[in-house]
């Protein structure tokens, strides 16, 4: 094998791996059409809608995004964090309520609880999947507890039959957040439709993207009118421009997010196949490699849209060379990869000012959770978007860090 790019040798990655976000000509023409069409928000040029076939680009994309995943309900939004703080306002929660959230997810999958005045609980994850632990939302629901939110961790379901029926066991109500899981189903349903609601980002770095973005889906009509309400300051739907019953927030999203998302969407299914190739190869090979540990994949997971290909690293299998040190070797050998969360969620400074908000010591609330911060690496979704040779070469920088250790000092 040859010298390691980060002692100077020549890089395993012979080419580099595609760009994200991608764009062609249909992004262009669409977002130009959004342009002149005069129609730019969503505001009260609702006149400018001239028949029943003139659709915005929002209503396109809700209307299609409803169709795909098989809701009765879809409202765009301006983010992913405001479908989550719309759709928790939504349930009613407030002040004195609890609600179960993993610790190990984006800080807005918690965020939307604190901002609803309720107390967020964190329940454990399965090593093993990253997810949540059903037995761990058990032992931690209360007379105070009201809802939990499931977070389909780098694409990957939770499990959705044990969750659904400790929520109904319990009457909880579930919100689904499927930042990282468009696409995914559990046994053939898609994710975002066992819950209340189902909260989508479209952020950057998402599978879909229009740069900024967010989708609430529910087949509640009561539920739409709610989350409707609250993410146009508090308008009836339906109802008057300048009459306003609920205290709600501007969320809505603009006709340029929505025609690049309805684009976007028509290239969705391609990279979505072949994401999922590219992972089977990543999961097949790296496995054979001692001390990585590739996450697992449950078998009711029938669609898995892989937002993230994660592994735990042992390091007392490689010298205990450090993470740190590793990601940074294959970083050299042109390989994107980095920790992920720095920490679970409740270690960010936001909850250790608030330290009465945990429900237990700040140290190992949730030990699956701090063991998955301290081993995780994190390949990011484009890169599966090369082709095969650029798996290999993945899987080539694994094996020559492996083979050259002593380079390395361990
Ligand atoms: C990205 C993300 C969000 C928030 O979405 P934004 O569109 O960035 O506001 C929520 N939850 C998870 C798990 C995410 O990854």
């Amino acid at each position: 094998m040859h010298k390691l790019a980060i002692r100077g040798g020549a890089p395993s990655k012979t080419k580099s791996f595609p760009e994200w976000p991608i764009h062609d000509e249909k992004d262009e023409e669409n977002l130009l059409k959004a342009l002149k069409s005069g129609r730019w928000g969503k505001g009260a040029t609702g006149n400018l809608i001239k028949s029943s076939e003139d659709k915005s680009f929002i209503q396109t994309f809700e209307e299609t995004m409803a169709n795909r995943i098989g809701v009765q309900h879809a409202l765009a939004v301006s983010n992913g964090t405001s479908a989550l703080d719309i759709a928790i306002r939504a349930l009613g929660i407030s002040q004195g309520d609890e609600v179960i959230v993993t610790p190990y997810s984006y800080i807005a999958s918690a965020t939307c609880i604190l901002q609803s005045g309720a107390i967020p609980v964190f329940a454990d994850v399965e090593l093993e999947t990253w997810n949540v632990n059903p037995e761990s939302i058990k032992k931690l629901i209360s007379n105070r507890t009201k809802a939990i939110i499931v977070v389909h961790f780098a694409g990957q379901s939770a499990n959705m039959d044990e969750i659904m029926t400790i929520a109904r066991e319990n009457s909880l109500a579930v919100i689904e957040d499927v930042a990282h899981g468009y696409g995914g189903s559990w046994n053939g349903k898609a994710l975002g439709t066992f819950g209340d609601l189902g909260c989508y980002s479209f952020q950057e770095s998402k599978n879909l993207t229009c740069g900024e973005g967010g989708l609430i889906v529910t087949n509640s009509q009561e539920n739409f009118e709610k989350i409707y309400s609250y993410h146009m300051t508090g308008r009836l739907y339906k109802g008057k421009w300048y009459e306003h019953y609920n205290l709600g927030w501007n969320a809505r999203i603009t006709e340029f997010q929505a025609a690049i998302a309805c684009s976007q969407l028509e290239k969705f299914n391609e990279q979505n196949n072949l994401r999922k190739n590219n992972a089977e190869i990543l999961r097949t090979e790296l496995s054979k490699i001692e001390g990585i540990v590739v996450t697992q994949v449950i078998d009711q997971v029938t669609d898995h849209p892989y937002h993230i290909f994660t592994l735990r690293y042992d390091a007392s299998k490689w010298n205990n060379l450090s993470r740190n040190r590793f990601i940074r070797a294959l970083n050299c050998e042109g390989i994107p990869c980095h920790i992920g969360y720095l920490y679970p969620i409740y270690k960010n400074p936001l909850f250790l000012s608030i330290p009465e908000l945990l429900n237990a010591t700040n140290e190992m609330l949730c030990p699956n959770a701090e063991r998955i911060c301290n081993e995780a690496i994190w390949i990011p979704q484009h890169i599966l978007l090369g082709d095969t040779q650029d798996m290999m070469e993945i899987v080539d920088a694994f094996h020559k860090i492996k083979l050259n250790l002593v380079e390395l000092g361990v």
